[in-house]
């Protein structure tokens, strides 16, 4: 057994921990670029921060999640207004755009050059200009992610922009700058934070570190979600989600993802609908595909045994079985009023496109066991 380990340079954890922002950014450099969501007044305190510490901000809004275009447009500019680090404040659009442009302003030529799949898969060259992520979700985990999805309309396909030089220099993570996340947000965000947490347990590599990271991650996250979807304002359940989404991006991004990823990655791309939204339609679907195909072909595979785990810390029951598991999050999703993928116009037509999209995505390959083609179509028919 052997892995590495990398994240953020430096985690700050806790409330109003944003207030720091101003004076950390001081330290990178007197002109940020400030990477947002639609809602621009969110930031107005961030704005307020930078400039009492002698930083002066330009602002840069994302409306949805980031395409190629958004980043080329950010690195420009950020580089036509003198830049010399990127703060981004909100969900994780905000957060992979602001990574993606802090790589492209340090980093030379054209961001499709830089990204697999569809583009020329160059390494980066360097490092990242200096990156402060301070997300309002709980959520993707971006702040400590190595990449950044971006969308491709022209090929109606989602791909990362990845590399271990995109880390963040600093992750803010303040649980009370997601207090205000309407429920429909927490609920789609929190099960992606949750989604987070159970691939990488079971995936086909993961290592001691980041299974501590899930184990912790999972039983907050069950404790909680239901809480902080409720009672928006509850300090303790924001709290757990904030810290669930935190380690969820920090085990993704040294273990791997799954099925749930590699459909969501595909689906993304085709349709206008919320990654976690995805996620969270898909989970209990290919939890039960996986436990199957687990059974039927590989019935010593440790899989299965972290499946029972997962399901033991789900519950709070130490004898549950792994069906146990799958049944809690199919009745958490309900709880939290997921709607299923047709509500974002997919129809079983475009079934074997995502399988086909799918299967050339990493996250697929991490999944515990290869699924046949009829094992995926039967996941996604049944999210429909
Ligand atoms: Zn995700």
């Amino acid at each position: 057994m052997g892995f590495e380990f990398a994240t953020a340079r430096r985690v700050l954890f806790g409330p109003r921990v944003s207030l720091r922002a101003g004076g950390l950014a001081r330290e990178f450099g007197r002109r940020a670029l400030v990477v947002t969501g639609g809602d621009t007044a969110r930031a107005q305190f961030l704005l307020g921060l930078l400039s009492e510490n002698e930083v002066s901000s330009v602002g840069y809004p994302v409306a949805g999640e980031p395409s190629i275009d958004t980043v080329r447009q950010g690195a420009a500019l950020a580089r036509r207004e003198d830049c010399r680090l990127i703060v981004s404040l909100g969900g994780g659009s905000a957060l992979d755009a602001g990574k993606a442009i802090a790589a492209m302003l340090a980093n030379p030529g054209d961001v499709l050059d830089y990204l697999e799949v569809i583009g020329g898969g160059k390494t980066l060259a360097g490092p990242s200009a200096p990156f402060i992520a301070m997300p309002t979700t709980a959520g993707t985990g971006s702040e400590v992610t190595r990449n950044s999805v971006l969308a491709s309309p022209e090929h109606r396909q989602k791909v990362s922009l990845r590399s271990p030089f995109m880390l963040a220099g600093v992750a803010l993570v303040d649980p009370e700058l997601t207090w205000s996340a309407p429920p429909a947000i927490t609920a789609s965000t929190g099960l992606d934070a949750l989604t987070q947490l159970i691939e990488p347990y079971v995936c086909r590599q993961p290592n001691p570190m980041t299974d501590a990271l899930c184990v912790e991650g999972m039983r907050r996250a069950a404790r909680s979600l239901r809480v902080a979807f409720e009672e928006g304002r509850n300090a303790g359940a924001r709290e757990d989600m904030a810290l669930a989404s935190l380690f969820g991006g920090m085990a993704l991004a040294n273990a791997g993802l799954g099925a749930v990823h590699g459909f969501a990655g595909a689906i993304g791309g085709m349709f206008h609908a919320p990654h976690g939204a995805i996620c969270a339609a898909l989970l209990p679907h290919v939890m039960e595909a996986n436990l199957r195909a687990l059974r039927q072909r590989e019935p010593r595979h440790d899989a299965l045994r972290r499946y029972e785990e997962a399901a033991r810390l789900l519950t709070g029951k130490a004898a549950a079985s792994a069906d146990e598991g799958v049944a809690w999050v199919r009745h958490l999703a309900r709880g939290l009023s997921i709607p299923p993928l047709g509500v974002f116009g997919m129809i079983r037509r475009d079934v074997p496109e995502v399988i086909k999209k799918g299967a050339t995505a990493g996250s697929m390959k991490a999944n515990p066991i290869a699924l046949t083609a009829e094992e995926q179509r039967e996941i996604l028919e049944r999210a429909l």
